[in-house]
């Protein structure tokens, strides 16, 4: 974008992600544990309007519930804008307007979507045109799953999570996601999992973490059958052992023509995979008249993008 484009202020959309297969290794020296992740973008969007102002100032809406978004220095996106000020030398502020539309601590990686779409944003306003490369060393800085909200797609994430490769998917994967209410807290979540692994009750793989191959040749050939039976989430036991609630929504949307179900990153957040769009209206239907929110979603689309 040119610079007298930007003067008025741009405007930047940033997908949501499941994760479609997340593994969890042991915790490493820094406190964070090694992860193998294949990610997918989908159909469900943060928009980023940043506007030149003096100062960083933050206002948030959405159709989600925004309570636990942070409207000061503690948002994202604002750590995000910094971030590019002071990497290009920037002197002033800006004003960024975020419309959510991703569940709040729901799994799907909505502050880092506004973070990578804050990045992507302040980028152009400035006229700064740092790059894919610099941008996304920006973003590791910001989250592990800042990165893939810039790259969008599918793809494998490895170490934090942010060591990205990008995965070949053929057509669309529909799936029907249900947000289920209060959030859970990442670290909690992770937390839990290494309470439940020392007390044994469950194992941690003994050796690094890796995609299993075969979600990705179900990836390649475009096919949700195949994918169902493959699709894993190491992070599902503690999030279902935190809210076991959640357990009855899994249940009642697999008896319900789900191909699989399961939880969205940390959760609290479920995603269902069907086998055609069809099927996936179909299952919307039939969850939200059982009263539980249902968004209909597709993937995979694209990272964080200017809208013209
Ligand atoms: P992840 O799985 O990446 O940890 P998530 O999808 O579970 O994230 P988010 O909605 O990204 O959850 O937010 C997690 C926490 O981050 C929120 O509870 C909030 O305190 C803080 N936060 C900071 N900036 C934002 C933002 N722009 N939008 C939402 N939450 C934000």
């Amino acid at each position: 974008m040119s610079q007298a484009l930007a003067a008025d202020g741009v405007r930047v959309r940033a997908p949501g992600k499941l994760n479609l297969f997340f593994e969890v290794g042991g915790v490493q020296d820094d406190g964070y544990h090694d992860v193998a992740s294949a990610y997918q973008a989908v159909s469900l969007y943060e928009d980023v309007w940043a506007s030149p102002s003096d100062e960083f100032t933050v206002a948030v809406s959405g159709t989600v519930d925004l309570s636990g978004v942070p409207a000061d220095d503690r948002n994202l996106a604002i750590r995000a804008a910094r971030l590019v000020a002071q990497r290009i030398g920037h002197t002033g502020g800006v004003h960024l307007d975020i419309v959510k539309h991703v569940p709040v601590a729901g799994g799907m990686g909505g502050g880092s979507a506004d973070a990578a779409a804050a990045l992507v944003a302040c980028d152009a306003l400035w006229g700064a045109e740092l790059g894919p490369a610099e941008l996304h060393k920006l973003a590791a800085r910001l989250g592990a799953d800042v990165p893939f909200a810039l790259m969008g797609g599918t793809a494998v994430g490895t170490g934090r999570g942010d060591e990205l490769s990008r995965a070949l998917a053929k057509g669309r994967f529909d799936w029907v996601v249900v947000p289920s209410g209060t959030g859970l807290s990442t670290p909690e979540v992770y937390r839990h999992l290494d309470e439940l692994r020392a007390r044994h009750v469950i194992n941690a793989a003994g050796r690094a973490p890796a995609v299993d191959p075969t979600v990705l040749q179900a990836l390649r050939a475009g096919d949700p059958v195949a994918l169902a039976e493959h699709t894993r989430n190491d992070l599902q036991v503690a999030a279902l052992s935190l809210r076991p609630d959640l357990r009855e929504i899994l249940e009642l949307g697999e008896e319900s023509g789900a191909l699989t179900g399961l939880v969205s990153g940390s959760g609290p957040t479920l995603a269902f995979l069907t086998v055609d769009a069809e099927s996936a209206l179909e299952l919307q239907i039939t969850l939200s008249a059982a009263g539980y929110e249902a968004l209909h979603v597709h993937g995979p689309v694209a990272g964080a993008r200017v809208v013209p």
